[in-house]
């Protein structure tokens, strides 16, 4: 469970709202038993129930434990908004396999209408499954979900990476080995590296964006010879990044 810096109080921790409910009601927990709690920030422990209630649970630290399940490559995936809830299984699976963040953003092609009243809720229904996922998958820390931003703005954003993957499907071009292997080839033990991995919308990028996201420094490359959904090419991208990079 993800908890908030302020419950760990030394060897005590206080675990209230969905947690706690989860804990006793879905979870049928009682005191003696063990969880994994972690502030997401530089505390994580294996700690046993002393007290439940429906709205609180109370258990003491029995070990603490090395935050050492995050990938040293820290990759986003830029999504363009893809069509249903499709960016909900972007999120929920690269958080699964170890994606940093994630950036909704509107391209020329993106068929969803960006409406700003339902901005908020859906913000919020992402970042909780990104929550939900990084509890399942025993991340150390809960990808950021960020606002939905426009085209320009995620360009803007480039200069923030080490390294920008554009995914642009196209015959016998770079792929995206060619340069994920230079950048794992140059990293020492214990280095670390940003990749933004940006993946188009059902009809894909104009050209004119390709020319605008290569001039704001990102490296257009290739996943192979198959046409991948737009949801598919996220994971595929992070996959083959913390192959090469992750120890
Ligand atoms: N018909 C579209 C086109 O020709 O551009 C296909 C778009 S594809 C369904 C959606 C997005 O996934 C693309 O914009 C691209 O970012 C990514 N993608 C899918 N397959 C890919 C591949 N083989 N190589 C690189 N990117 C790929």
């Amino acid at each position: 469970y993800f908890i908030e810096q302020d419950q760990f109080d030394g060897q005590t921790v206080i675990i209230h709202g969905d947690d706690a409910r989860h804990i006793t009601k879905v979870m049928r927990g009682k005191a003696g038993d063990k969880l994994i709690v972690s502030d997401g920030v530089s505390r994580e422990a294996m700690v046993q129930i002393t007290h439940i209630e429906a709205s609180q649970v109370q258990a003491e630290v029995v070990e603490w434990l090395p935050m050492d399940h995050e990938p040293r490559v820290s990759v986003t995936i830029a999504q363009s908004l893809p069509k249903g809830d499709k960016m909900e299984l972007v999120i929920q699976k690269c958080t699964e396999i170890g994606a940093v963040g994630f950036i909704p953003f509107l391209s020329e092609r993106t068929i969803v209408q960006y409406d700003a009243k339902k901005e908020g809720k859906r913000l919020e229904r992402w970042r909780k499954i990104a929550k939900e996922a990084a509890e399942q998958s025993h991340r150390n820390r809960i990808p950021a979900v960020y606002e939905s931003r426009s085209w320009k703005e995620l360009l803007a954003s480039f200069d923030s990476y080490d390294l920008v993957c554009y995914c642009y499907e196209k015959e016998n071009g770079l792929q995206l080995r060619d340069v994920i292997k230079p950048l794992a080839a140059g990293l020492s033990a214990d280095e670390s590296a940003s990749v933004l991995v940006v993946v188009g919308p059902e009809g894909g990028f104009t050209t004119g964006e390709v020319q605008a996201a290569e001039t704001a420094g990102a490296r257009s490359v290739g996943l192979g010879k198959r046409i991948l959904r737009a949801e598919t090419a996220g994971m595929v991208a992070l996959t083959c990044i913390l192959y090469e990079t992750d120890e």
